[in-house]
């Protein structure tokens, strides 16, 4: 438990939330201010701010439970797709500091984004750069 985190205070019950399911190293429930229907958060019952604070079992955890919990979700609201994606880091977007997952369950028409309409204007990179960057990240 983190002190002042809003996600480790309902994994300790100490805040009410919407709980989906629970397992013994994830914890998920409903966003309180949801995106669509069913928009449903994954986080590690052991406070860690971004993916890279993340454990090994903590991280198989959450995605474990996302895996499993998407067609649940998915046929709970007779959505027709899920977004599934996380903001990390405040320039990402975050603002919760303990790792979450968002699923948002999307519907034909809604007037929605695929999650390429999440970063602005897109680079012009040549192949030299491309190739550049892929060595950096290996
Ligand atoms: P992010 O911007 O990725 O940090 O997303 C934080 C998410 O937490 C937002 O979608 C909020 O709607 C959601 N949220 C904030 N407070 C609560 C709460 N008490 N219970 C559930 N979800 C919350
Ligand atoms: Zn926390």
């Amino acid at each position: 438990m983190s002190d002042d985190c809003l996600f480790c205070s309902i994994v300790d019950g100490d805040i009410p939330g919407r709980i989906v399911a629970e397992r013994d190293d994830a914890l998920a429930f409903l966003d309180a201010n949801p995106l669509a229907p069913g928009h449903t958060l994954v986080v590690p019952r052991t406070h860690a701010e971004r993916l890279d604070d993340l454990s090994v079992d903590d991280s198989r955890a959450v995605f474990d439970l996302v895996r499993d919990l998407a067609p649940d979700v998915e046929v709970a609201v007779d959505a027709d797709g899920l977004n599934v994606g996380v903001n990390d880091g405040e320039a990402a977007g975050q603002e919760v500091p303990h790792v979450h997952v968002h699923l948002v369950p999307r519907f034909e028409g809604d007037g929605g984004a695929p999650i390429h309409a999440v970063a602005g204007d897109r680079p012009d990179l040549s192949d030299d750069e491309l190739d550049e960057i892929a060595a950096k990240i290996e």
